[in-house]
């Protein structure tokens, strides 16, 4: 797999809590796409610092596919240690810099994290030299409506963020709080499928060659989210809730209807579509998450299934 790539490109595969980094690297500077959460900067910055990674040398730009907290988390903290300007997707760089934390998904989700600036916005359908290499930043909104991946023709790379993983995609708004989501996730997909991609680097997971397989997949898990709108509200339920878990590693179950009560992504949600007292919410959501196997209660705590 690893040689796919071409030598100057290091991917660190990371988890779900952190998205996967991408070091470019070219004696004009190393570039490195996407940062990672908050709470594992440390981590981050280590990686970055290794043998694999820029050494010693200094890091020329950080550049975002999109600017969900497990993305950016660790702009803050490599803007500081490298001093390095911040690329941003154009259509989120107003967001950033405002820090609208319903729009970018942060408070609004409960994902806080570390405030960061941004130096440069990236226009869709710009063209970039990084790595030595030519890239397309194109639109991929969706998961993300501000989304960007990036292309690299000459050897069929595409750092597809969120937009395309080799199982799925990111969670998407249901219609009812962003009737654009899902109409965009499908023109992304369409989109991707028309470029000449022969590996993927997703934000999370291993990089891959089966593009064609994952594809498939991914237009079938959109059909079945077009179906059935509850079920986007799920996923996006159980998605938002499964990263806040691994982030703490416990949450007290007695807790969790009041944090769900609070926090406006959960509560709209089930405003719109559960319609569920807090408490019959809160057992509602750990039975979600029991039931596909990401979560497991523990002595009054909600745990995740694994680790
Ligand atoms: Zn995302």
């Amino acid at each position: 797999m690893i040689n796919m790539l071409p030598p100057q490109v290091h991917v660190f595969v990371r988890d779900w809590l952190s998205s996967n980094n991408v070091l470019l690297k070219s004696r004009d500077g190393h570039v490195l796409i996407d940062s990672g959460h908050t709470s594992h900067a440390p981590l981050t910055l280590a990686l970055i610092a290794s043998e694999r990674g820029t050494g010693d040398a200094p890091l020329a730009l950080l550049v975002n596919t999109h600017c969900h907290s497990d993305h950016v988390g660790g702009n803050a903290a490599i803007g500081q240690r490298y001093g390095c300007p911040i690329a941003v997707p154009a259509a989120e760089a107003p967001l950033v810099e405002r820090w609208d934390g319903k729009a970018l998904l942060y408070e609004y989700c409960g994902h806080p994290i570390d405030r960061f600036h941004v130096a440069h916005a990236l226009a869709a359908d710009s063209t970039h030299v990084w790595g030595d290499l030519e890239w397309q930043a194109l639109s991929a909104p969706g998961h993300d409506m501000g989304a960007l991946v990036f292309y690299n023709e000459a050897h069929g790379i595409l750092i597809s963020g969120d937009a395309l993983w080799q199982n799925g995609f990111g969670f998407v708004m249901p219609p009812e709080i962003d009737a654009d989501a899902l109409p965009a996730t499908r023109a992304t997909l369409e989109m991707i499928s028309r470029l000449d991609v022969r590996v993927v680097i997703p934000g999370h997971g291993e990089p891959f060659l089966a593009v064609a397989a994952a594809l498939e997949r991914a237009w079938s898990t959109l059909a079945a989210l077009e179906r059935d709108t509850l079920r986007i509200a799920r996923y996006a339920l159980k998605a938002n809730l499964m990263f806040t878990l691994l982030d703490r590693r416990r949450m007290a179950l007695d807790e969790l209807p009041a944090y769900l009560d609070e926090v406006g992504l959960y509560r709209e949600l089930n405003a719109l579509y559960f319609r569920l007292p807090p408490a019959k919410f809160a057992e509602f959501v750990v039975g979600e998450l029991e039931k596909s196997g990401a979560a497991k209660r523990i002595d009054g705590w909600l745990a995740p299934a694994q680790g």
